[in-house]
């Protein structure tokens, strides 16, 4: 796994020399993590690099996940699918079954950190174990326009939090207690970021069985009518018309989710017998991924609504030329026409598209200007130096800090 000092050559060592200022200061507190599962997720992700490189940086950071079972998880996605606006059934049956394993946690779970730093709404009732003023709730998810009876129940909890963090302005709520903005993060370092040889991006794309003769333009998403997979297809066959091209649409398997299979089928479907366009169902794979994204000419994301979007800083860091729609985080990932390019429609990303088609010198200034704009803006170690801040802030109330 890499140390702090691998980042070196990406970030500078000036950035790591802030990030040891910063956690010099918390040396000997414990920093305690808790969501709900070890892996899958993009919280699991990040705290699997974020809590060994804090501890790299001498913060005694640590982990704990809570314990739940089907029908404790079943109603944490249907709280998910609120917070996102989707109108859901919530009554006394889903409170009830929350509740019950929610004070089977508090019972088992110790909170013995100095902060203590819960994400997402599956561990947030332990606030009910909270003893001292820095505990703090970090959202992952777009809750502008929440349902409202869900949130009213979760808000319940959150006001009895020291801090809350969101992901950006847009994805926040106004609330009595201190908010922090903290986007979210790629690792450089992992698989699905890191630098390959040309070699394996030949041989991962020739085991796909995606040829690499003709420009390649590329989403990679689960396949989720919000992703817009037909839109990419409509989009691509209006540029087809004038510019010979290949589009690959990759998503994960969806086994377990009826509505995946569904829209893949449909995608299926909408590609009919073109032989140019390639629809890749993968398993998990970060280097599939990530020698994709590395092989493609252009990237799209073409969502109608959007979390953050972390496949757009992935594609991003490697310097692609993206074309992605002006929803979620993807605005703050993209300044249109320095960046990348934002559009809005099915004929808006066909146009950008032929256009960066036309013009290989403006992608690759577009995608040298992304590549920047991550590096500055959506690596880990801007994520940890924000966390870093907003721990010694919870120690320092109303004081200054001096560094
Ligand atoms: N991803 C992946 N394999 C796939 C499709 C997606 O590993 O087949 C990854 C993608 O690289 C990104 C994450 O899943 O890291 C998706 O995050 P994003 O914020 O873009 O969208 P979400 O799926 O959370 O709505």
């Amino acid at each position: 796994m890499p140390a702090l000092d691998d980042y070196a050559p990406i970030v500078g060592t000036a950035v790591l020399d802030d990030l040891r200022l910063l956690a010099d200061r918390l040396r000997g507190r414990v920093v305690q993590f808790v969501n709900s599962t070890a892996v899958g997720g993009g919280v699991a992700e990040i705290l699997n690099r974020m809590v060994p490189l804090l501890r790299d940086l001498g913060v005694d950071a640590r982990w704990d996940v809570i314990k739940g079972g089907d029908r404790f998880f079943n109603v944490t996605k249907k709280i998910h699918n609120a917070l996102h606006g989707k109108v859901e059934e919530f009554g006394e049956e889903d409170v009830e079954a929350f509740m019950e394993t929610s004070r089977r946690n508090i019972a088992e779970l110790e909170t013995y950190g100095d902060v203590v730093f819960i994400h997402d709404p599956q561990p947030i009732a332990l606030v009910e174990k909270k003893a001292h003023d820095r505990w703090i709730w970090r959202c992952h998810v777009d809750v502008s326009a929440p349902d409202r009876r869900v949130w009213e129940f979760l808000e319940g909890f959150i006001t009895r939090y020291d801090a809350a963090v969101f992901s950006a302005p847009s994805f926040s709520q106004r609330l009595p207690i201190r908010q922090f903005l903290v986007a979210p993060s790629i690792d450089p370092l992992s698989d699905k970021n890191r630098d390959l040889p040309q070699e394996t991006v030949d041989a991962i794309l020739a085991r796909l069985g995606v040829p690499t003769d003709k420009p390649l333009i590329t989403q990679i998403s689960r396949f989720d009518r919000l992703k817009d997979p037909v839109g990419v297809i409509e989009a691509y066959r209006r540029v087809k018309k004038y510019i010979d091209c290949r589009l690959l649409l990759a998503g994960g398997t969806a086994a377990d989710d009826p509505e995946g299979i569904e829209v893949f089928a449909e995608v299926k479907a909408r590609a009919a017998e073109d032989p140019d366009i390639i629809i890749l169902l993968m398993p998990h794979d970060d280097l599939a991924v990530n020698a994709i994204q590395r092989a493609s000419t252009i990237i799209l994301q073409k969502s109608l609504k959007e979390g953050f979007g972390l496949t757009v800083s992935e594609a991003l860091w490697k310097g692609k030329p993206v074309v992605a729609s002006h929803v979620g985080g993807i605005p703050l990932q993209i300044k249109h026409k320095y960046s990348g390019l934002l559009c809005h429609s099915v004929d808006g990303a066909a146009f950008l598209i032929k256009q960066l088609l036309n013009s290989p010198s403006y992608a690759k200034r577009l995608g040298e200007n992304g590549r920047e704009q991550v590096r500055n803006n959506f690596l880990l170690t801007r994520h940890l130096k924000d966390y870093l801040l907003l721990f010694l802030s919870l120690f320092h109330r109303g004081d200054m800090v001096y560094l």
